[in-house]
This record gives structure tokens, C-alpha cells and sequence, in this order.
């Protein structure tokens, strides 16, 4: 296990009408920014629960964040925000809106180009308090620190990370989910699952928290998928899917271990090139991955068979199979694995994502930093 530094300063309230503690927990003279997207949390219940526990708050609203949120709205929300010198932002969403929200946050104090917040090219020195209030369960920004934007004009969806963006407070309320359609249900699972796997599914490390954390998240997840699905209104699936994609990315998983992420890495070029959701590239990515880097993988590939699918067998056979087992959970969750699934010529992908990588300096990626654009063009080929 490498040596690790380990804080995460997000005060947690999870449950059924959670929200109703921001009215004590968000400071009396805040001037607050309430954040949201195209307008689910008017249908979810959300939005009304807020305005009920900001009753006494001076606060005013921006929505219109786009799933991949755009830097060209979030900058008017910027200036929206300075403009009314609002200095609290509550954000209500998925990970889009939340992701957003730490970008305004970021950028509202920031003196300079805001464009190079992302991609971490310029230092920040503040940042404005935010609380996530989370109604879809799939990429655990809302108690992390890191942030993924995108801006169309320039063909970039790049991420950046800060611990001064930090949600201070994040609301889980799992009846929050029950209006979700089936397609962000399974988009949520597969990004929670692959949150997971690109930190522990790379080679042992004898960290073996860690890797059991890991494997209980995987494990909760092949279980309470299915259910989830067939069920909108069950609490516990609901709960157990909340805070197993919350944990994913909490911090815990990959600390002191070798970290992936070259399916994310992927991921981002497919979605600003052919406007997939996020989570439908990393299940086009990661078994392609995983069968291209099976040599490397294979040992904790195995231990992931038997321990997460209860596979036996030699490791090759338990690597492969596990392998199959993963795209064929994918599958039952409603994401296809294979790019023409959405009539995506493989060779123009991997193309594409292969000349965004070099123009994002992303030569080296994944746990060995030993795969270049060549491999990930080599990668989508198979992903046909
Ligand atoms: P999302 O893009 O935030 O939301 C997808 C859609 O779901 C939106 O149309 C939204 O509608 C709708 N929605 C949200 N909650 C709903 C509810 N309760 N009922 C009905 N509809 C609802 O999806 P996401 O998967 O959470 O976020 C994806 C983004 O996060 C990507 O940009 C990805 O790159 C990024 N990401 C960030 C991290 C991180 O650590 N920060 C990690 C992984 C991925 P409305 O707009 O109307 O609300
Ligand atoms: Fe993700």
C-alpha cells in the first residue's frame, strides 16, 4: 500500500425529507444561488422542499445546467451571481448541475480566465461554500472534489479537481430518485461500478481494505441493480444504490492504490464527439479495456472473478470470464457494449478519440501510465 493523505470534510445527511435541514444548517445571512438543471426537481418534489426550508433565506435561482454542463451557461451563472452578490450556492441535480455548481463556485471570486479553472491550470485561492442536494445517484460529486466541463465550441470535456470546492453538505435522499427513468437508473449503476473498478481493478497491491471496500461496493450493486430498476418506488434498492455510488467515489476505495481512470479518459472524448451519456462510453470502454490489457490485469482480474462473481477455475479462465460477467451486467442494465449499438463507425471513434487524447496531452494513461493514444485507437477498434 503506497503512502496516502486522506480528508473529506462533507457533512453527510442522508434520508427521507433530509432537505428540510438547510433551513438551520445553511447560515442564517447567506445570500444564497440555487442551482438546477432543465427542470426535474419541479417533478421530483426537490424544488418545493427547498423553498420551504429557504423560507427564510434571501436566496435566487439559475437553471438550465445541460447534462455535460456547458462553461458558456455556467459563466452566466457567474455573472448572474456576481451580479446579485450571492455568496452560498445550494445546487440541485446529478452530477452535471453538481459539477457546474463547483465550477460557479470556483470561478464567482476568481480574478482572470475562468476557462483555466478546468484542466487545473491556474491557482484558486477561494471559493464560494456549496451544498449538493443529490437526486441522481452515479458519480458521487456531491461529496467529492472534483468537477468534469465541457465547452462544445472547442470540442473539450475536461475535469478539474479542488479541495476548495468541496460540497460542505450533501443532501441524499433516496424518494428524491423515484421520478429517475430507467435509462439514468443504469447510466447511475454502470458509473458507480466503473468509479470502483478504475480504482481497485488494476494489480494487487496488498490493500486489502481497500479491495474489500471495493468488492462490497461491486457486490451491492450486482444485487440491488436489477431490483432497482424493476421497482422505482422500493426504498432500500433505492438507498442502497445512493450511497454505494456516493462510496464509490468518496475517496476511500483508491487510497494508497495504483488508479486507472483510462476509461474515463475515453469516455470524456465520446462523449463531446458523439454525445453519448457518460456512463454509455464507459460501458463501451471498460471490457474492451480490461480484454486489451488482460495480460497486466489478469491478477486482479481473477481475484475480482472470484470474489465478485464467485467464479472458479485457472486465473486466465476466471479473468475472462469475469470479463464477460461485466458486460453482460452492462447489458441487463440497459447500456450496450459495443459501439454500433448507436451506429458509431468504430474506426471514426477510435480516430477521433485517439487525436482528442494527443491534443489533451493524455499520452500516458491508466495504473502503469503505459497506454498511448495508439492503444486507446487499438482499443475502441475492438469495441466495434
Ligand atoms: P446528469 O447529467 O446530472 O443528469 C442526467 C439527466 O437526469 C438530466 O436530464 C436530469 O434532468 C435528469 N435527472 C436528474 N435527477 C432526476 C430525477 N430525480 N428525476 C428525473 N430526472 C432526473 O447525470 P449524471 O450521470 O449524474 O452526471 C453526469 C455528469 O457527471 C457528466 O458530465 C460526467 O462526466 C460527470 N461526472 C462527474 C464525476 C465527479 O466526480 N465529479 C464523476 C463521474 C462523472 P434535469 O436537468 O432536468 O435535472
Ligand atoms: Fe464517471
Amino acid at each position: 500500500m503506497h503512502a496516502f493523505s486522506f480528508h473529506n470534510p462533507c457533512q453527510i445527511e442522508f434520508g427521507a425529507g433530509q432537505i428540510a435541514k438547510l433551513a438551520q444548517l445553511i447560515p442564517a445571512q447567506a445570500r444564497v444561488l440555487l442551482l438546477y438543471g432543465g427542470g426535474s426537481i419541479k417533478h421530483n418534489g426537490a424544488y418545493d422542499q427547498i423553498c420551504s426550508a429557504l423560507k427564510q433565506h434571501h436566496w435566487r435561482e439559475f437553471s438550465g445546467i445541460e447534462p455535460n454542463p456547458e462553461f458558456e451557461t455556467l459563466m452566466q451563472a457567474v455573472q448572474f451571481a456576481r451580479n446579485e452578490q450571492l455568496d452560498y450556492i445550494v445546487a440541485v441535480g446529478g452530477g452535471s448541475v453538481i459539477d457546474g455548481a463547483k465550477f460557479v463556485a470556483a470561478a464567482v471570486p476568481h480574478n482572470g480566465d475562468c476557462w483555466l479553472i478546468i484542466g487545473n491550470r491556474t491557482p484558486l485561492s477561494t471559493a464560494l461554500p456549496l451544498a449538493a442536494v443529490l437526486t441522481l445517484p452515479a458519480t458521487g460529486s456531491e461529496s467529492n472534489f472534483a468537477a468534469v466541463i465541457s465547452r462544445r465550441e472547442t470540442n473539450d470535456k475536461l475535469s478539474f479537481k479542488n479541495p476548495l470546492v468541496f460540497p460542505k453538505l450533501a443532501i441524499l435522499d433516496p424518494t428524491l430518485t423515484y421520478s429517475l427513468p430507467a435509462r439514468q437508473v443504469g447510466n447511475g449503476i454502470v458509473d458507480a461500478f466503473v468509479h470502483t473498478t478504475e480504482q481497485y481493478l488494476t494489480y494487487p497491491n496488498e490493500a486489502r481494505v481497500q479491495d474489500r471496500l471495493a468488492e462490497g461496493i461491486l457486490q451491492t450493486l450486482i444485487e440491488i441493480g436489477p431490483i432497482t430498476l424493476a421497482e422505482p418506488n422500493n426504498y432500500d434498492a433505492r438507498a442502497n444504490l445512493m450511497w454505494a455510488a456516493n462510496q464509490a467515489l468518496y475517496g476511500m476505495v483508491g487510497l494508497g492504490q495504483p488508479q486507472d481512470w483510462a476509461s474515463h479518459a475515453m469516455g470524456h472524448e465520446l462523449t463531446i464527439l458523439f454525445g453519448l451519456d457518460h456512463a454509455r462510453t464507459l460501458a463501451i470502454v471498460l471490457p474492451a479495456l480490461w480484454r486489451y490489457r488482460l495480460q497486466s490485469k489478469q491478477a486482479k482480474l481473477a481475484q475480482y472473478g472470484r470474489r465478485v462473481w464467485g467464479l472458479n477455475g485457472s486465473d486466465a479462465q476466471v479473468a475472462n470470464a469475469a470479463i464477460d460477467k461485466t458486460a453482460d451486467f452492462f447489458q441487463q442494465m440497459g447500456l450496450p457494449t459495443q459501439l454500433s449499438a448507436y451506429s458509431i463507425d468504430a474506426d471514426e471513434a477510435a480516430n477521433g478519440v485517439a487525436a482528442q487524447l494527443i491534443r489533451h496531452q493524455r499520452l500516458k494513461l491508466g495504473e502503469k501510465q503505459d497506454l498511448t493514444p495508439d492503444d486507446c485507437r487499438a482499443i475502441l477498434i475492438t469495441a466495434a
